[in-house]
């Protein structure tokens, strides 16, 4: 069965207590979407969230959707299958290899099917989805990684969820989220909620030139943003999936000052981009800050720390 609407699993808000944040005296909490779940974890459940209310809408039984062998999307997407006992078939890139994140798929009861590198480009062509409904007609199609409006509109709900939080922290209000962007789907999500309250910063995980920009200004067009506010900032260091020993020095460091968990694509870099604007003076003393901790730490398995 799919999961019940209202079943919303919730992240919990830590203060996060680094040296250098100390030094300029800046405050930052961490929303972790690392811990919703103890099978589901991070943005891509947020993400999924609205394509799950259209799947149970149209009356489908589970989901297909498509990603990559080291996917954090398909990785959700299973894991919520296997939690609520609902079908899930994932298309994937390339030829079959075995990978941490493949076993996962696997076990989760995930039925995967290899494309190719060829077949899976052809993911965006018109008639791609029509073969694969008629194979599962009982199956709702998301995208890939659940992006879009409706993906976006999923992540709305974060920012209540800190809200409410905030006081145990002793904090009435905060300046601004921060967190990593791949597709900006997530940010993009948080942009629209604010309302042009607060600011949102996403620390690029891919490239400047990947296109990021223009999509989440469509996104924001089509979802009716009213004064948008939002920073996009390169994280990337040199591309997606590069890792280079001072992330890893600063990652290593930063588990120890702290004990949240990181991984080198998105979380690691998104702080050290963090952490360069905050030594460089870009914010006031008192500033208070949320970082989303968005998850993936399963992929980590692919890298040793
Ligand atoms: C997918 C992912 C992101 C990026 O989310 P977008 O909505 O595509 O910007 C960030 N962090 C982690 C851990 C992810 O898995």
């Amino acid at each position: 069965m799919l999961p019940p609407a209202d079943w919303q699993p919730r992240a919990p808000l830590e203060s996060l207590h680094l040296d250098w944040l100390t030094r300029a005296g800046v405050e930052v909490a961490v929303l972790r979407l690392d811990l919703i779940d103890p099978l589901i974890s991070g943005n891509k459940w947020f993400k999924l969230s609205g394509y799950l209310a259209a799947a149970r809408q149209a009356g489908a039984e589970g989901l297909i959707s498509l990603g990559g062998a080291h996917s954090n999307h398909l990785h959700a997407l299973a894991a919520a299958g296997k939690r609520f006992g609902f079908p899930t078939v994932g298309l994937l890139r390339g030829h079959p290899v075995q990978t941490p994140t493949v076993g996962d798929l696997q076990a989760f009861g995930m039925e995967l099917h290899w494309l190719g590198y060829g077949g899976y480009r052809a993911r965006h062509a018109p008639d791609f989805w029509a073969s694969w409904q008629q194979r599962y007609p009982h199956l709702h199609g998301v995208p890939e990684g659940a992006g879009g409006l409706i993906g976006a509109r999923g992540c709305g709900v974060l920012l209540d969820q800190l809200s409410e939080q905030l006081p145990a922290l002793g904090w009435d209000d905060y300046h601004g989220c921060w967190l990593a962007a791949g597709t900006g789907t997530t940010l993009a999500g948080l942009v629209l909620a604010e309302a042009g309250h607060r600011p949102v910063y996403g620390a690029l995980a891919v490239p400047t030139d990947h296109g990021v920009a223009p999509l989440v200004t469509a996104i924001l067009e089509e979802g009716g943003a009213m004064s948008p506010a939002f920073e996009l900032i390169d994280a990337c260091r040199g591309g997606f999936a590069k890792v280079d020993p001072a992330l890893l020095g600063f990652i290593e460091q930063s588990e120890q000052q702290s004990a949240v968990p990181l991984e080198p694509l998105y979380t690691g870099k998104a702080l050290l981009a963090l952490q360069e604007q905050v030594s460089a003076g870009r914010f006031v003393p008192g500033t208070r800050l949320v970082f989303l901790h968005t998850g993936g730490l399963q992929g980590r398995r692919g890298f040793t720390l």
